[in-house]
């Protein structure tokens, strides 16, 4: 660049400068108008015009101060910051990019008065002022006060995202914490966050500062130095009232009049605090907590218009506290659900009937055996892994309920679970009906009872077997009863038979012993009785006749009963071996012995063929004897016909002896058998009543019976048995 050059640029400069001073008054009065500010600075950077507008936004008295070299320097009085609020250093600044050469650019710009801490916004454009070749002479700032706009748009977007913020989140603690972030520091120094507690009055869930050495300070100052719960100001007042509290200024001598002593003054002090407030976080009726917010280092003030945003945020955030609370609460409840129903082995469901949606809790589906979350939720699903048994009968069930509107549904059926085992469910369900009163929806629980049904099974298995067990003790004690009253009646039957058996054989031995006895005197009596009779019958008296002829008969039947009780007691005293003997022998004497009388009546007897018997030779021919001579003397009109035949059947041989005289009455059958039992009087028939019981006596002692068969008037068969015998081989 030459001299000439220098000098003509000057010249220019110097033309323009001077256009400028005279257009001034102009300038000036035009520019007082504008509510921008409006200053021109030139290449030394100093301004030579401002305009009211810009005294004002820079804080000037008047446009003069800032005119000069000599002007008031802003940038000393103020820090200049961006945007964001962080330092921008000045040569950023439009009007210098401007005179430097660079084009001009607007931006955004943050005045923090260093007095006052207080900060502007401004927005900030330059246009150079050029010279006939183009040279950037002058700069035109033109800024506007753009403070307000500012900070409705910093709390609007503080809002938006405090808003986003707080129903993202349902975990309180961290959402609040994030809130107080929010505000330190766009809007203040401090953010505190307190709720209320159960036990102890608040509890600090959030604290934010930028300073950390700053939030120890705080915490000291919070233990060392507790807030009164019954102060008239602070959190715990807020807590009680509800009240938000702003404090704008906070001057020293409010610090020296709360401080309780030097070192709380001092702390207090290092804090610094210059603005406070205290907003409550108010929801359905009740303070949860506070907001508190402060400003200190960076000198701001706090005044009702950040109260309006807080209180705003204090809002929303009372809303996320509450709905964090009613979500945990919720949740603690259904967990509590949950818990009861899985401790019940219960699930639940839900089947929207319009829908055609069923859907299970996972308990549900681990009462089927199926992963969570797996179950398909359509009703073929659902039905799927019933048992097919059981199928039918749950579906109607459901289409009852829901065609008959029933309320209740209730039904229990089976499950096979995928590894095939089979539980048995209880499902209990409520069918809700829509506005238009048709079914909507069944809701209900199914419970597994597998175990209770096996319990109750086990239950009445245990009852049955116990009842089981009580009626075989029953039975048993019966039966121990009975054999106890059939061995007494036993003992008692083996007592009476052998007392029965010694009374029969002192009979017996009194029987003989008397017989025996009496036979000799009675012999004696008898012959002298018929000497009587013989010599002095005719001879006396017919008096002394008939005396002496009852005598003879008299001494003649007791010789006969003697005899006949002789014989009777010796059958079982004077009994011999029973041995192998052929009855046709006993039967051959006992005619032998009946002969005369045999032949007196004329009797016809015929005799059959008689086998051999176990016996005593000497009884079975007094046995066949008695009978025989029965058949004979019990005859009626007709001339006797007896029949002696045996009949052999395995060990047994059975004997008959039949006649074709009077018969014997039925009911008489048994009696006949007993001693000195008779149907007829001695002057019918003679006898004494011992032949049959000396019968039946042989027969038994033989191991055989004796009985009596008849047609009265028309003869009687007596049969007897007795035990078969080999007989020695005929030659
Ligand atoms: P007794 O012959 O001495 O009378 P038994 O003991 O031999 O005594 O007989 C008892 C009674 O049985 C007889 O009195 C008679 O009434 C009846 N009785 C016995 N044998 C016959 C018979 N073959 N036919 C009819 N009655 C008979």
């Amino acid at each position: 660049m030459s001299m000439t050059a220098r000098g003509s640029e000057g010249l220019a400069a110097e033309m323009l400068a001077r256009l400028f001073e005279n257009t001034r008054p102009l300038v000036d009065a035009l520019f007082a108008q504008v509510n921008d500010g409006v200053t021109v600075q030139a290449q030394d950077l100093s301004l030579c015009f401002a305009n009211p507008a810009a005294a004002r936004i820079l804080g000037a008295a008047s446009p003069e101060e800032l005119l000069g070299p000599g002007g008031v320097a802003v940038f000393e009085r103020y820090e200049i910051l961006d945007a964001a609020g962080q330092p921008m250093s000045p040569s950023l600044l439009p009007g210098r990019q401007v005179i430097a050469g660079r084009s001009g650019t607007e931006l955004v710009l943050r005045l923090r008065d260093r007095r006052t801490g207080e900060e502007r916004w401004s927005r900030v454009s330059a246009a150079p002022v050029r010279d006939t070749r183009g040279q950037v002479v002058y700069a035109v700032n033109v800024f506007q006060d753009v403070t307000e706009v500012m900070r409705t748009q910093e709390r609007l977007s503080l809002l938006a995202e405090a808003g986003e913020l707080l129903s993202a989140s349902l975990d309180l603690e961290s959402t609040l914490a994030a809130t107080a972030r929010l505000l330190v520091p766009r809007l203040a120094d401090w953010c505190a966050i307190h709720l209320a507690g159960d036990a102890t009055p608040t509890r600090q869930v959030a604290s934010v500062h930028m300073d950390p050495a700053k939030v120890e300070l705080a915490r000291r100052l919070a233990e060392l130095y507790p807030t009164d719960p019954q102060a008239t100001g602070g959190i715990h007042h807020v807590l009680r009232t509800g009240v938000p509290e702003l404090t704008s200024d906070i001057t020293d001598a409010m610090l020296v009049a709360v401080a309780r002593d030097a070192e709380h003054l001092r702390m207090l002090r290092e804090l610094g605090l210059r603005s406070l407030m205290v907003v409550p976080l108010n929801a359905r009726g009740r303070t949860l907590g506070t907001l508190t917010v402060a400003t200190a280092e960076s000198l701001r003030r706090l005044g009702p218009e950040e109260l309006r945003v807080v209180e705003e945020l204090a809002r929303r955030a009372s809303l996320a506290v509450d709905n964090a609370r009613l979500y945990a609460e919720a949740r603690r409840a259904q967990a509590r659900h949950e818990v009861a129903l899985e401790a019940g082995r219960m699930g639940s469901w839900e089947w929207d009937i319009a829908a055609q949606r069923v859907n299970w809790a996972p308990t549900l589906e681990r009462i089927h055996g199926i992963p969570e979350g797996s179950f398909g939720g359509t009703f073929e699903d659902y039905q799927r892994d019933m048992h097919p048994e059981d199928r039918e009968r749950v579906l109607t069930s459901i289409q009852r309920v829901v065609a008959e509107f029933q309320p209740e549904y209730h039904v229990q059926y089976r499950v096979i679970l995928p590894d095939g085992r089979v539980r048995w469910v209880e499902a209990h369900g409520r069918l809700t009906l829509d506005e238009h009163g048709r079914p909507s929806r069944l809701t209900g629980v199914c419970t597994d009872i597998t175990e209770r049904l096996a319990l109750e099974e086990d239950a009445r298995r245990l009852v049955r077997e116990q009842a089981a067990r009580a009626e075989a003790e029953r039975a048993r004690q019966h039966t121990t009863e009975l054999l106890e009253s059939l061995r007494q009646a036993q003992a008692e039957l083996a007592q009476r038979a052998q007392e029965l058996a010694r009374s029969n054989a002192d009979l017996e031995q009194f029987a003989y012993v008397a017989s025996h006895d009496l036979q000799e005197p009675l012999r004696m009596v008898a012959s002298y009785v018929q000497l009587l009779s013989r010599r002095y019958k005719g001879k006396l008296d017919e008096d002394a006749d008939a005396f002496i002829r009852y005598a003879v008969d008299g001494a003649t039947r007791m010789q006969a009963l003697i005899n006949d009780l002789l014989a009777f007691s010796r059958v079982g005293t004077r009994g011999k071996e029973l041995v192998p003997v052929p009855l046709e022998r006993s039967m051959e004497r006992a005619l032998t012995h009946l002969r005369l009388a045999l032949e007196e009546s004329g009797a016809e007897v015929k005799v059959e063929p008689l086998p051999w018997v176990k016996g005593d030779a000497t009884q079975l021919t007094q046995l066949l004897q008695n009978l025989v001579g029965n058949a004979m003397k019990f005859r009626g009109e007709k001339t006797p016909r007896i029949r002696v035949s045996a009949t052999h059947e395995g060990d047994t041989v059975t004997v008959a002896v039949e006649d074709n005289g009077i018969g014997i009455e039925p009911q008489y059958y048994e009696r006949i058998f007993a001693i000195f039992q008779r149907l007829h009087s001695k002057e019918e028939y003679p006898g004494t009543g011992i032949g049959l019981s000396i019968c039946k006596k042989i027969v038994e002692r033989h191991g055989g019976r004796i009985w009596v068969e008849s047609t009265p008037g028309r003869g009687s068969t007596f049969r007897f048995t007795l035990g078969a015998a080999e007989g020695p081989e005929r030659a």
